[in-house]
């Protein structure tokens, strides 16, 4: 296999990517997406995928000279599924690979029953969806896989943007988490067509939603809504900008049985709040679930911008012992920055809170301690003090 040498500082050597300004030597001339040995100094530290046209030159994918071959694919989805019998020992929906997280860089791979979505972040992996969609079929039953690659972080490995069937047919799915059931749009969804990981948040929300009047904000396909009637909230509200996505959230309510308790709205969240205040309305708990308001380290400032609006906006709307429930999914938005977003805001509004909870991604969205950036979602639980 190829060679690469690289130096890396002290406090990045177990990261499983190496940056381009770390390498020092490469030996065999390897090409994009091809697999290549990577030596730390003189101490061989594992095998990985190569791209030398992206700041990421390499992605870590086994400490051991591995072939990046069918086998290999098996053996380490098998592995993904058993950790998630562990810790999901009750789902059988829910992201079944993410990426270096599953040993697999640049993977993402969503279970909704038999059907997948597929989204590759790397040149190799790309070129490699074949082998995955064998590897699949290999380990379980395959009735549809979807390639879900319309994103921005596919630029910066010089991929195209795209979304196609790769295998099979079938456009709506049927799944379930915490035993409430969804449909899922596979093609026309938005990301791989449903947020797994708001697993955790979903469940404390239903917790906390008896006798209340409920606000879900950016609701998509009524994940919030849809648990907090099923918990006996007094009232629901759901907002979404997106109309086929409230088109399928009226259908999810139908399927749990809950249409009735809840009113779908579409609409701009920032105009839908703004009025709702001038009309006085109030809310026992409000959940906020926004999509990143920004996604590059350029973009923070005004992208926080928007986070305290927001906020501030669903702060005014709280009834005394009121709750909000604010996650942002920007991976640049850290702990520290949403604690400030939220004070600021609390100060805006003249009303303090007390924090009383914090969730972040489910299980099945494990972060590695040598990987910060494996985690992106935030979320803070705020009770009117
Ligand atoms: N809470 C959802 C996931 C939200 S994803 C769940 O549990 O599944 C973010 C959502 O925000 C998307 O559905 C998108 O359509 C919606 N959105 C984006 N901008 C919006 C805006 N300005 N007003 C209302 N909704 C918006």
């Amino acid at each position: 296999m190829n060679k690469v040498w690289v130096v890396r500082k002290k406090q990045r050597r177990q990261h499983s990517w190496v940056f381009s300004n770390e390498i020092k030597q490469v030996e065999y001339n390897p090409e994009l997406g091809d697999a290549v040995l990577v030596y730390d100094r003189d101490k061989f530290i594992g095998s990985g995928i190569y791209n030398p046209r992206s700041l990421i030159a390499v992605r870590l994918y086994s400490a051991q000279e591995k072939e990046l071959d069918k086998s290999f694919f098996v053996e380490q989805i098998k592995k993904a599924i058993d950790y998630r019998k562990t810790v999901l020992p009750e789902e059988i929906d829910y992201r079944m690979v993410y990426g270096e997280s599953d040993g697999l860089p640049g993977v993402a791979i969503d279970r909704f029953h038999s059907s997948f979505a597929l989204q590759t972040f790397s040149s190799a992996m790309d070129k490699r969806q074949d082998i995955i969609i064998s590897a699949l079929q290999e380990i379980l039953a395959v009735d549809c896989v979807v390639e879900k690659n319309d994103f921005r972080l596919r630029d910066a490995e010089g991929l195209a943007r795209r979304e196609s069937l790769l295998f099979g047919t079938g456009r709506q799915v049927l799944i379930s988490e915490n035993k409430v059931k969804y449909l899922v749009d596979l093609m026309q969804g938005q990301k791989t067509g449903f947020y797994y990981d708001q697993r955790v948040t979903r469940a404390r929300v239903r917790a906390l939603s008896k006798d209340k009047d409920v606000l879900d904000v950016f609701c998509y396909t009524g994940g919030f809504a849809i648990n907090a009637a099923l918990a006996q909230a007094r009232s629901v509200i759901a907002i979404d900008a997106s109309e086929p996505a409230i088109m399928l959230a009226r259908q999810n309510a139908e399927l749990n049985s809950v249409a009735h308790k809840i009113q779908f709205e579409i609409g701009d969240a920032f105009k839908v709040l703004r009025d709702y205040h001038r009309q006085q309305r109030k809310f026992d708990l409000i959940n906020l679930d926004p999509p990143p308001f920004f996604k590059s380290q350029k973009e923070k400032k005004q992208g926080l911008r928007g986070y305290k609006d927001i906020n501030l906006q669903a702060m005014r709307l709280l009834k005394d012992g009121g709750i909000l429930v604010s996650s942002t999914c920007s991976h640049y938005l850290f702990w520290q920055d949403l604690f400030d977003v939220l004070s600021q805001a609390a100060q805006s509004v003249d009303k303090t809170f007390k924090i009383i909870d914090r969730t972040t991604q489910g299980p099945d969205h494990p972060v590695l301690l040598s990987m910060p950036e494996s985690e992106y979602l935030r979320c803070y639980f705020l009770e009117v003090h």
